[in-house]
């Protein structure tokens, strides 16, 4: 039988990641030369310390990287100097927290002080003529200067903190200033993140991460698109967090998610990402993981490949799958195929480094790199046998 190729390293060699310059959140790089990083966001009030902080060491747990909560006011920032005391203190846990600021700017000159990171959201602040829905040109360029003048102090602060700032542009609160003038389109909401790029750059601060997000993935999608080639022109390196925001429940909001964030991954764009569902914040880690790994742009565990299963299947695929992973899913780098007979041949397994399938009813076989290793194994052992094997090769590697 013919072997398959190791696609790892094809798929890995195709991939040309967009250069950034690393940006340090507390601990925690973004962009360089660092790993994609996983990050979510807590759904608690912030002022509600023990609830907050659970839900941090759950995120935390689950694999979060990255925590942002929301600061509304500058008593919600000074909660994240005890959050943080706590997460140390009792759970000698280091996690970066991210401050998210909306409409003014007051929460944040608190929170610098105590957060890793802030968020602020160019379509909701720092608006001149606000409630106003149609600009002259000289009214454009007053509120133009206006922000300018609101971000001046706000930067001399930043930078006697050196603390990293998040330019996060969303497609349901661009200002009315950027909708009459390009609408609510892609290009609007890169101009709305370029606004303020160029206002930071030009006071020299460049710690700065970007991102444009929408409920939309081929909106996102191309507005990030965009956004990293307008960068590109403009001699700008800031690293790109990835998201489709109100994602939505279960399977929709995974799908969604998926498809905005996968797409930018596989053409090189994003260096941190967050899963936004309506679900307890938790539930986002596990599938930022799996779209990682379904990239292949970070890989954290064990890949499977199963077969469907059809009228052909040998044992009960289903029930021996998730055995499977529950015993072996965390060995790092490791392909794993499980399928229920060997009609296709083993070219099916598509370079899984190790094989469990079917050979005949209640019996196993087990293969290596293609090839097999040993038959008729009773299924009640197979598990274990593979298990062996995998240790016996120096594969054991959680
Ligand atoms: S590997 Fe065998 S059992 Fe699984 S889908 Fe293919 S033919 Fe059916």
């Amino acid at each position: 039988m013919k072997k398959q190729p190791m696609n790892k390293k094809t798929t890995t060699a195709l991939w040309s990641r967009r250069k950034t310059r690393e940006v340090m959140v507390g601990g925690v790089g973004i962009g360089g030369r660092n790993a994609i990083r996983v990050q979510t966001m807590t759904n608690t009030d912030t002022k509600d310390i023990p609830a907050t902080v659970e839900q941090i060491v759950k995120c935390a747990r689950a694999g979060a990287e990255l925590i942002r909560l929301t600061t509304q006011t500058p008593e919600h920032a000074r909660a994240l100097k005890k959050i943080k005391e706590i997460l140390r203190q009792k759970y000698n846990l280091e996690i970066p927290l991210i401050a998210d600021i909306h409409f003014t700017l007051t929460p944040a000159y608190e929170a610098m002080k105590w957060a890793d990171k802030l968020r602020i959201n160019p379509g909701l602040f720092g608006h001149k003529f606000a409630g106003k829905k149609s600009f002259t040109s000289k009214e454009y360029q007053e509120a133009l200067s206006a922000i300018e003048e609101t971000l001046k102090p706000f930067i001399e602060k930043l930078k006697e903190k050196n603390i990293p700032v998040r330019i996060g542009t969303n497609h349901g609160s661009l200002s009315p200033r950027i909708l009459e003038k390009y609408g609510n389109t892609p290009l609007g909401l890169v101009e709305s993140v370029m606004e303020y790029l160029r206002i930071f750059k030009k006071y020299d601060y460049n710690n700065l991460v970007v991102a444009i997000k929408s409920s939309d993935p081929l909106v996102m999608i191309e507005a990030n698109r965009l956004l990293a080639k307008t960068m590109d022109e403009n001699g700008m390196d800031y690293p790109i967090h990835l998201g489709v925001t109100e994602a939505g429940l279960a399977e929709d909001g995974r799908a969604k998610s998926t498809i905005g964030i996968g797409v930018l991954l596989l053409e090189g764009l994003g260096d941190t990402i967050r899963v936004s569902l309506t679900e307890a914040p938790e539930k986002e880690i596990p599938v930022c993981y799996s779209i990682l790994q379904a990239t292949q742009r970070r890989i954290t565990k064990t890949e499977f490949i199963s077969c469907p299963s059809c009228g052909r299947t040998l044992f009960d695929i289903e029930k021996v799958t998730k055995k499977i992973k529950e015993k072996l899913g965390n060995l790092k780098g490791l392909k794993i195929a499980v399928m229920g007979c060997i009609v296709n041949g083993p070219g099916e397994m598509a370079g899984a480094d190790y094989g469990y399938v079917g050979g005949a009813p209640g019996k196993i076989t087990l293969y290596r790199k293609g090839e097999v290793v040993e038959k008729n194994i009773d299924e009640s052992k197979a598990l274990e046998r593979l298990i062996e094997l995998i240790k016996e090769n120096g594969d054991w590697n959680p």
